[in-house]
């Protein structure tokens, strides 16, 4: 794409729209917008976008992502907070006619409407450099709403997206990565430094696609309570998984019923919930069902 003194891709563009419409930069909302025109390439590219797909993107800050998703994708419907941004918007989406921009709190949007109203049901593309702040629960409500994902392509905190890539016995192992993993394959797509934003965020950063799975790579009888087992295994990280789950479950299993188990499925008493693939997760979870 053409590097164009005008666009978004400026710093000093980006510069000049701040200062025109005096806005000031909230932190509270982590409004550090991408001014660098190879990251937001490498974005584009790896969301793969077509004329035929609908793109949900979450905080569209001054519509820099906005305009290159609207030029590849067939209708991109950007979600933000902050109504300071929308006169801005008003202005640098004006020629994009497929792009709806809704003033709301993400967290409280109803996905399901959203995705029946604006999409008709059709797949639907998560793109976003999105508010650090509130990932985890951003992308949990992806997933548990039952919108049809095609993919999430998305700027996340370094550490963060190192914790959705990890496998057992890795440090950044844990209950993201296991909740992560049981909906999509995720794949880290480019670090990227902090130099690449305005302003400079403290954090590195990293975009991380997540390709949806159709179905689950296990299969359980209680997709809440897998979820729950995964959270009593890591709640206490240093505690043996006998001690953790016994704990988090406070009554419900005595530690000689949670022993049984973990004999049953072949595992040492030692162990750690962090030594746990998913598929073992899986089966933990249907037996302390029974
Ligand atoms: N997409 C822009 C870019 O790449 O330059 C801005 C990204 S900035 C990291 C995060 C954006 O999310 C900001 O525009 C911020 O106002 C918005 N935001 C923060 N919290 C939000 C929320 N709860 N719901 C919707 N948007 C939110």
């Amino acid at each position: 794409m053409e590097e164009n003194k005008n666009t978004l891709r400026n710093p000093s563009v980006v510069s000049g729209l701040v200062k025109k419409y005096q806005f000031a930069f909230q932190k509270k909302y982590g409004q550090n917008f991408l001014i660098d025109g190879n990251i937001l390439d490498k974005i584009i590219q790896a969301s793969e976008l077509t004329k035929e797909d609908g793109v949900l993107e979450i905080g569209p800050g001054i519509g820099t992502m906005t305009q290159e998703l609207a030029r590849a994708a067939g209708k991109v419907v950007s979600v933000e907070i902050d109504k300071m941004l929308l006169p801005i918007l008003a202005e640098t989406l004006k020629e994009y006619e497929n792009v709806t921009v809704i003033n709301e709190d993400i967290l409280k949007v109803d996905l399901k409407q959203l995705a029946e109203e604006q999409f008709e049901n059709r797949p639907i593309s998560v793109t976003a450099n999105l508010p650090y702040y509130i990932t985890t629960p951003i992308i949990m409500n992806l997933f548990e709403s039952g919108i049809p994902l095609k993919s999430i392509t998305i700027m996340v905190q370094k550490e963060v997206a190192d914790r959705m890539q990890a496998g057992p016995g890795s440090k950044d192992y844990g209950a993201l990565s296991l909740a992560v993993q049981y909906y999509a394959k995720p794949e880290i797509v480019t670090y990227v430094s902090a130099g690449c934003f305005m302003p400079k965020p403290k954090v590195g950063s990293a975009v991380i696609q997540l390709k949806k799975y159709e179905i689950p790579p296990v299969k359980v009888q209680d997709e809440a309570f897998l979820f729950q087992v995964i959270r009593g295994a890591f709640h206490q990280r240093r505690k043996t998984l006998v001690n953790g789950l016994t704990n988090y479950f406070s009554g419900k299993y005595t530690k000689e019923q949670v022993q049984t188990v973990l004999l049953e499925l072949g595992l040492p008493l030692t162990i750690r919930g962090e030594a746990l693939t998913l598929d073992q997760f899986a089966k933990l979870s249907d037996r302390l069902l029974q």
